[in-house]
C-alpha cells in the first residue's frame, strides 16, 4: 500500500510499505479520508512524536475492507470513521468509563500506524458506523466535533445560559456549534482574526469579539452588562487568552480549558482572586470518551451530522490534498496564517 511515513522533522515520505493484515478482534479499513491534526503538526514539522518512522493520522473515515478473527461487531463494506483512543478497558478509570484518563492506553497514529495510508489496521472497537447519510469528507472531521461536544457534557451544560468560546480553531468552531445546537441564550467569540471570527458567525456565534481591538474585555463584559459569562470555553492554547478566562466568568461560571498551553502563565492575584469570589469551578478536558466506549458524544455527533445541525462545510474544511502530497500539506502550516480549518488528505490512491 501506499503510505506518508514520517521519518523524523520535516521528513515526511509517500512510499510504498506492507499491507498491514487484521489480528484476532482487529478490522482493516480502506482510509478515504484523513485530517491533518493540529497535534499531528508537531509530529512531523517539530520532531515531537514518541517514535521514528511512524505513519500519523487519527482523525479518518473509511470503509472496512478485512476483518481478523473474532470479528462480530463490524462487516466488510461497513462505512465507519477512526475512534483513535485504545484504552486497556480494566483499570479503574477505564472501569468508570473515564477512558481518557487510562494510563495503560494506545492511541492510533502516535503510539501506532495511523491513518496517513491507504489502510489501517485498528481494533473493532475503534471504528464507529458512519451513517449513509454522512460523506466521507465530513466523517474525517467527526472525531474533532466530538471533542466540543465532550466539553459541553463536561461542564453539565444547560441551554438558557450565555457561554464564551476562546479561540476558533477546529475544536472552537465546533464547541460554538455545539452551543447553538443546544440552545446557549449567547454565544460570543473571540480570536485575533477576523476572518475567523467570521467562520465562528456563521456556526452560530451571536458576538464575535477580535483581541486585536484594544477594548475587547470590556466588549465582552458589556454583553452581559458586566455580570459575565456562564460558561467559559478555551479552545485556544494560547496563554495569553487563558490568562484572562477567570475575567469572563459569571458568579457561579465553569470555566472550561480544552486546549493546552505550552508555556507557562502567571495569574496576578485580581484575576486569580475571581475564582474565589465568584465561587467559579475550573475544570479541563482530555478528549472526547465516556461510556460506553466510545461514548454518548460519537452518537450525538453521528445524529447531528446526520440531521444537518452540525455544519461541516467548506468553513471547516480548508481544504483537500492527495495523500502523495502530504508532504506540502504540512509545509502550509509554516506560513503564518495560511490554514484556516482542517486540511484533510485524500488517501484514495488514482491512476
Ligand atoms: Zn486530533
Ligand atoms: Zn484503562
Amino acid at each position: 500500500m501506499y503510505a506518508a511515513v514520517t521519518y523524523g522533522t520535516d521528513d515526511i515520505r509517500f512510499e510504498t510499505c506492507d499491507t498491514p493484515v487484521p489480528g484476532p478482534g482487529e478490522v482493516r479499513v480502506k482510509v478515504k479520508f484523513s485530517g491533518i491534526c493540529g497535534s499531528d503538526v508537531p509530529r512531523v514539522n517539530k520532531g515531537a512524536a514518541h517514535m521514528y518512522p511512524m505513519i500519523f493520522g487519527h482523525e479518518f473515515s473509511g470503509v472496512v475492507d478485512a476483518v481478523g478473527e473474532g470479528v462480530t461487531a463490524r462487516s466488510v463494506g461497513d462505512r465507519v470513521v477512526g475512534v483513535p483512543l485504545v484504552p486497556c478497558l480494566d483499570c479503574p478509570d477505564c472501569a468508570r468509563g473515564d477512558y481518557a484518563l487510562c494510563t495503560r492506553y494506545s492511541f492510533i497514529g502516535s503510539r501506532r500506524q495511523g491513518s496517513f495510508a491507504e489502510y489501517i489496521v485498528l481494533p473493532q472497537k475503534n471504528v464507529f458506523p458512519l451513517d449513509p447519510g454522512i460523506s466521507f469528507e465530513k466523517g474525517a472531521l467527526f472525531e474533532p466535533a466530538t471533542i466540543g461536544l465532550h466539553a459541553l457534557f463536561h461542564t453539565d451544560f444547560r441551554g438558557g445560559k450565555d457561554a464564551v468560546v476562546i479561540g476558533c480553531g477546529t475544536v472552537g468552531l465546533f464547541t460554538i456549534q455545539w452551543l447553538r445546537i443546544m440552545g446557549a441564550r449567547r454565544i460570543a467569540a473571540v480570536n485575533r482574526s477576523r476572518e475567523k471570527l467570521k467562520l465562528a458567525g456563521k456556526m452560530g456565534a451571536s458576538d464575535l469579539i477580535s483581541t486585536l481591538d484594544e477594548d475587547y474585555m470590556e466588549q465582552l463584559a458589556a454583553l452581559t452588562g458586566g455580570r459575565g459569562f456562564d460558561y467559559v470555553f478555551d479552545a485556544s492554547g494560547s496563554e495569553e487568552m487563558m490568562q484572562q478566562d477567570f475575567l469572563l466568568g459569571a458568579n457561579k461560571a465553569k470555566i472550561c480549558m480544552i486546549g493546552t498551553p505550552a508555556r507557562d502563565m502567571t495569574f496576578p492575584p485580581r484575576i486569580w482572586k475571581k475564582i474565589n469570589w465568584r465561587e467559579m469551578s475550573v475544570t479541563g478536558t482530555w478528549m472526547s470518551y465516556s461510556a460506553p466506549f466510545p461514548g454518548p458524544e460519537w452518537e450525538m455527533t453521528s445524529a447531528c451530522l446526520k440531521n444537518g445541525s452540525l455544519v461541516c462545510d467548506d468553513a471547516v474544511i480548508d481544504r483537500v490534498l492527495p495523500l502523495k502530497d502530504a508532504a506540502d500539506a504540512f509545509a502550509l502550516y509554516k506560513i503564518p496564517g495560511e490554514i484556516k480549518g482542517r486540511v484533510l488528505l485524500n488517501c484514495e490512491i488514482t491512476g
